[in-house]
């Protein structure tokens, strides 16, 4: 009762796209060939060459296409290594206008000029040997060509049609070889296009493995190689670094007065605090649970333990209000100076004892590690 009525699909509309572009390129290759059968025509009304060099042509053409035509169409062709079959179209056009010189010789540039068309085409999926392989079988052929046709070799320009076309052949060859470029930059384009957004997307995956997920912040590994990268610097060009360790007083008691979420909150709220008041030089990262890191590059320790204290200090008075009605936060932060031929390790273990001494002593303030 609901049965569509059984629309007619053009037969083509069946074919997968792979195949359809194929057949495609290889019905254009066909009127490309069909062009050049017409000039041939041309020639033979002329008086250049005799009927019969386009009437073989065309057969020889018919045969070519009929197989490569309905090769694709089939899906027969698919079976094969090189589904597109360029090497054997291509092997087929060289063959052909080879044939052709040996044929019609009066007319000897028409076929040597042709015979750029399927090489630069080929040129565009060749890998470089099976390039550099067809270079030596053509030009081989050619050579065997030309000698076989020796003084026949002509270029036909004696009455004004043959000048026609002549002119012709070279207008149709200058647009095939156009229009071959402008395809190579159209598929330079796509690939260029394609490095790019490999390149952003590479850029972004890297940028996300770096990161934590809850605060936006660098995470505790890219905060380690950031550690790296500054104590490398730091040996290389004899400048200094601290390391400070900051734990949130009491964030269990959040998490237990206000829940898990309004935690989640805090924790968000307070990195981006401790990233706009860091340097521009400087790092903060996540460490991990509710403690950060700031990797202050440059000042001396005393400097560093001023601007630490400032940072403790605004995340006393800062209103989180927007997080939790009457939720007061503190932090405790341990901060260690660099000591040259230290480790990473090392610089990080002071700064968590200082941390330590500054829970001790009540939380709310800031340490300095002893050498
Ligand atoms: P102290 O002053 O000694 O540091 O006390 P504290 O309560 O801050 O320290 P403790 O180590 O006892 O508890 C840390 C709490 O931080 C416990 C844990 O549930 C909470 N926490 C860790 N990571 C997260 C998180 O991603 N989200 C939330 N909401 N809480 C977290
Ligand atoms: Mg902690
Ligand atoms: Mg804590």
């Amino acid at each position: 009762m609901d049965s569509m009525p059984n629309l007619k699909r053009p037969w083509f509309a069946s074919l997968n796209a792979k195949t359809r572009i194929r057949l495609r390129t290889t019905l254009f290759a066909s009127a490309d060939y069909a062009v050049n059968v017409l000039i041939l025509f041309g020639f033979a009304a002329a008086g250049t060459v005799s009927y019969g060099i386009p009437l073989k042509i065309l057969a020889i053409g018919l045969v070519f296409n009929a197989i490569f035509l309905s090769g694709i169409a089939s899906g027969f062709t698919q079976r094969l290594r090189d589904p597109s079959m360029t090497a054997i179209q291509l092997l087929a056009a060289c063959g052909i206008n080879l044939l052709g010189l040996l044929l019609a010789p009066q007319i000897a540039y028409m076929f040597i000029v042709n015979l750029f068309v399927p090489l630069s085409y080929g040129s565009l999926h060749f890998q470089q040997r099976m390039f550099l392989a067809a270079w030596i079988f053509l030009s081989c052929a050619l050579g065997a060509a030309m000698l076989t046709i020796g003084e026949h070799a002509n270029i036909a320009l004696a009455t004004p049609v043959e000048r026609l076309l002549f002119w012709i052949v070279m207008v149709i060859a200058l647009g095939r070889f156009l229009a071959i470029n402008a395809e190579v930059a159209r598929l330079r384009a796509g690939l260029q296009n394609k490095n790019d957004q490999l390149g952003a997307m590479t850029a972004r995956l890297a940028d996300l493995a770096s990161r934590d997920e809850l605060t936006g912040l660098w995470n505790r590994r890219e905060f380690m190689r950031l550690l790296q990268d500054e104590s490398r610097r730091a040996v290389r060009s004899r400048s200094n670094f601290c390391v400070a360790l900051i734990d949130i007083d009491h964030f269990k008691q959040v998490n237990d007065r206000f829940g898990h979420l309004v935690g989640d909150a805090v924790l968000h709220e307070l990195a981006q605090l401790l990233e706009t008041m860091r340097r521009a030089t400087d790092s903060v990262a996540r460490y991990g649970g509710e403690e950060f890191t700031l990797l202050l590059v440059g000042p001396k320790l005393s400097t560093a333990t001023v601007a630490l204290e400032r940072i403790r200090n605004q995340v006393a008075q800062h209103n989180w209000e927007s997080a939790a009605s009457g939720l007061q936060l503190t932090i405790s932060a341990g901060i260690a100076g660099w000591q040259p031929g230290e480790t990473m390790l090392q610089v990080l273990d002071r700064a968590d004892g200082a941390l330590y001494e500054a829970k001790n002593a009540g939380r709310n303030c800031v340490r300095v590690a002893s050498v």
